[in-house]
């Protein structure tokens, strides 16, 4: 072999080695598209990037995400990127939330799902992966560190028992990412300091813990932590049943493990006050997380008129009762209102479109509105299922429609 031929070779060799390095500093992505994803409609605006944690292990998270369509992304333990929804469209990751007084942030946001708990840190492979992924979704939407938010920052709950406002601590999923040292291995250098929405009294702080996590100085994001410890799941005098539980506290898949030996189900609580300090809460794995938000259920204490208020006797107002039977509000009495059974689901401010048949189907019915994501259709069995988890050519025998006014 000729001089020139070697230096040829070591050159070729040289930029092959750089390739492959450069290759695997890439991000590593690949589609796990949800098959909402082909009907999901366009987003019009990008403002946000909201991270969330799955609080649950890789393989079960992404199945659920791709399911139902729940975030554009899920970044694996493993630093594996897996796309669920295109980020062009709209993924239904946030929930009941608020930013800066805009609401349902669905439709200005991006969504991650980053396997893991909100309470942990993450694996250094996400960190690579997660920089990397923010690093590009920024540069092409333009979206500066301080809007790059957590879904714990934005959620937001509708007045309930415990606080008679609406209210942030909702969730407190993706907390992590609040954390100054945790953003700073991020590459992102600027947070928000506060909640836009707390201070101008649009909303109300329920969870000061999450509060300080959030927003406060590394030293209280480190106290806050410290101050949590192995307790966390046990009632005592500031930590109430809704500081545990949140939106599942009242759910019949939450178990109460009271000081004496006995339990209860959430569903089957009357007086949350005498709730006994000691009392471990144990939250099931369900799929209460995924039920749709419209919804609510009638628990032994909040009978069908604190929960549809005026509205609880018209006829937009939607009873599901256990036994099966779906009422509307002005069919039902006073008498038979107030004594509805625990279990009833409860819907406000719909139509009730019937049952679809062959001659009568979903888009007959309510037009376009028949893959929102607020309609809601009842199956045979009594499961709901939102709009845009429904395939209109493969609807089951038996089920009825219901969309909003
Ligand atoms: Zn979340």
């Amino acid at each position: 072999m000729g001089r020139g031929r070697a230096a040829w070779l070591r050159l070729a060799v040289a930029l092959l080695l750089a390739w492959v390095s450069l290759a695997a500093a890439a991000l590593n992505i690949s589609n796990a598209h949800s098959p909402f994803n082909p009907s999901r409609p366009a987003r019009t605006h990008t403002r946000y990037i909201i991270l969330h944690t799955t609080e649950g292990a890789a393989a079960g998270s992404l199945a659920k995400i791709k399911r139902y369509g729940e975030a554009h992304y899920v970044v694996s333990d493993n630093g594996h990127v897996y796309r669920v929804i295109d980020r062009s469209r709209i993924a239904y990751h946030a929930g009941r939330s608020m930013w800066d007084g805009q609401r349902d942030l669905d439709k200005f946001s991006i969504g991650i799902e980053v396997v893991g708990y909100h309470n942990r840190d993450i694996t250094a492979a996400q960190y690579t992966a997660l920089r990397e992924l923010l690093e590009d979704l920024q540069s092409i939407y333009t979206i500066p560190d301080e809007r790059v938010l957590t879904h714990s920052m934005v959620a937001y709950g509708a007045p309930n028992r415990w606080h008679k406002q609406s209210h942030r601590g909702r969730k407190r999923c993706g907390m992590c990412f609040a954390k100054r040292t945790t953003r700073l291995k991020l590459g992102l250098t600027k947070q928000p300091l506060s909640d836009p929405d707390v201070k101008a009294k649009r909303l109300i702080q329920a969870d000061p813990y999450l509060a300080s996590v959030l927003y406060g100085s590394a030293s209280d994001q480190a106290a806050a932590e410290q101050s949590q410890g192995q307790d966390a799941f046990v009632i005592s005098g500031k930590r109430t049943a809704w500081l545990i539980a949140r939106d599942r506290a009242e759910s019949a898949d939450t178990r109460y493990l009271f000081p004496d030996g006995t339990s209860k189900r959430g569903n089957e609580i009357s007086d949350w006050r005498a709730i006994p300090a000691g009392t471990r809460v144990s939250l099931g794995d369900s799929q209460s997380e995924n039920a749709p938000e419209q919804v609510r259920h009638v628990n032994v204490v909040s009978p069908a008129q604190s929960i549809a208020g005026d509205e609880a006797n018209v006829k937009s107002t939607i009873y599901f009762l256990p036994d099966g039977r779906v009422q509307q509000g002005h069919e039902l009495s006073r008498a038979v209102l107030a004594a509805l059974p625990v279990g009833t689901r409860v819907l406000v401010g719909y139509m009730h479109g019937g049952y679809i048949t062959a001659k009568r189907s979903a888009h007959d019915i309510c037009g376009p509105k028949w893959r929102a994501h607020t309609t809601l259709y009842r199956l045979a069995d009594g499961s709901l299922q939102t709009g845009d988890q429904m395939d209109e050519n493969a609807i089951p025998p038996r089920t009825m429609i219901f969309f909003p006014e």
